[in-house]
């Protein structure tokens, strides 16, 4: 009997690298974010996958998720996105880069790197330009240089970055440029002094669409992941989630039987439904609920219906021929998280990455 169950399928994952490889140059590394869970999957499962593919980097966003792939043997170099101040220690024990984003971290990592008497330390300078949510302003970065100038004992410039705000949306095409030249004139200030630091801005929309602006290096999660946000280059990958479930009980509702909580659904007519052992608690969120989303049943769509419990959903499958025991697939291959999140107003990343840890991982190594 089978029960609710993540599978991440490795040779998807595979296939989706080697399309975004052959988009990049032969020198350009990639970057591989595997933040929050391997954006919901299995980081270290991921992680040791793209590795054996040849990923160069691996990109975190907080000191633990570094910490969980160093012990689980990765030995790739590893970006720390976001480091917090009182993990900094951590992180140079797991030989973790810190984006270095403000000079509040900068002299908390100086303070760090001087009490664990650690010289030649990689960071990565993190520029803002226009994402206005973490980095040093452009104009801060002769400023920068002096400090590095001044500590050069302590660091090595490994790396500078910045992030774009709307790579995927091509109106905002002239934002997108206004943010490449102020990158462009950041590192012109620095290549000359550091001509082997990685310089790198494009995430996956980035990528698609701005690939003349690979740099060094690019960081790219979802789209490893299977979504391109673009429906063209999601034809071209292959979602690597399959979320799948059972039929827990039927139920046969009569004109005015109510279901679920707050009775939010009361039958218009006979109406078939299907209890399913999956809830918010495993991230199907509320906006799921009442017809905002739907599952697959033998091939046909069958809609949330009522709210969405804890444990728990109701579908209706009054036109679908189903047993309990049933499986039941919620995304897939051919089941897309991106337009079932799209379909209730959200994005497939917050879908993926909101998976809750209580779904059992399954790794699948095959091609199915
Ligand atoms: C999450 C993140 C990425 C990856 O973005 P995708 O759109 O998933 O490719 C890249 N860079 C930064 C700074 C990020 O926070």
């Amino acid at each position: 009997m089978s029960e609710t169950v993540l599978e991440i399928h490795l040779p998807k994952l595979r296939h989706n690298y080697q399309f975004l490889r052959k988009r990049l140059a032969s020198t350009t590394k990639l970057l591989a974010v595997v933040k929050a869970f391997g954006y919901g999957s299995d980081a270290v499962a991921v992680a040791k996958c793209l590795a054996a593919c040849g990923a160069d980097y691996f990109g975190v966003a907080y000191v633990q998720e570094g910490m969980a792939l160093r012990n689980a043997g990765i030995t790739q170099p590893i970006l720390v996105m976001h480091p917090q101040q009182q993990n900094l220690e951590a992180l140079i024990k797991h030989k973790l880069e810190p984006a270095i984003y403000n000079h509040r971290i900068f002299d908390a990592f100086l303070a760090t790197l001087k009490a664990t008497e650690t010289t030649h330390y990689p960071i990565h300078l993190k520029f803002n330009t226009g994402l206005n949510r973490l980095g040093f302003q452009p104009n801060q970065t002769n400023q920068l240089l002096d400090l590095l100038d001044q500590n050069k004992n302590l660091l090595q410039l490994k790396g500078v970055y910045s992030h774009l705000a709307a790579s995927d949306d091509l109106d905002e095409e002239a934002f997108t440029q206004a943010q490449l030249e102020q990158f462009d004139t950041i590192v012109q200030a620095i290549k000359p002094i550091f001509p082997d630091t990685i310089f790198h801005v494009l995430n996956t929309s980035g990528v698609l669409n701005h690939a003349a602006a690979q740099y060094d290096m690019v960081r790219t999660g979802i789209s490893l992941y299977g979504y391109g946000n673009d429906s063209a280059v999601d034809a071209q990958l292959k979602p690597v989630l399959t979320l799948k479930t059972v039929i827990s009980q039927l139920h046969s509702l009569q004109k005015g039987d109510s279901l679920g909580y707050s009775r939010a659904f009361v039958a218009k007519e006979k109406t078939r439904t299907a209890t399913l052992p999956l809830g918010h608690a495993d991230g199907i969120g509320r906006i799921y609920g009442n017809g905002n989303g739907y599952v697959w049943i033998h091939g046909q769509k069958a809609p949330i219906i009522g709210n969405v419990c804890m444990d728990m959903i109701m579908v209706d499958v009054t036109n679908i021929a189903c047993s309990e025991g049933d499986e039941v697939i919620v995304i897939g291959e051919n089941e897309s998280a991106e337009a079932l999140a799209n379909h209730a107003g959200t994005i497939s990343y917050e879908f993926i990455t909101g998976l809750s840890q209580r779904i059992p991982r399954k790794t699948i190594s095959e091609l199915l």
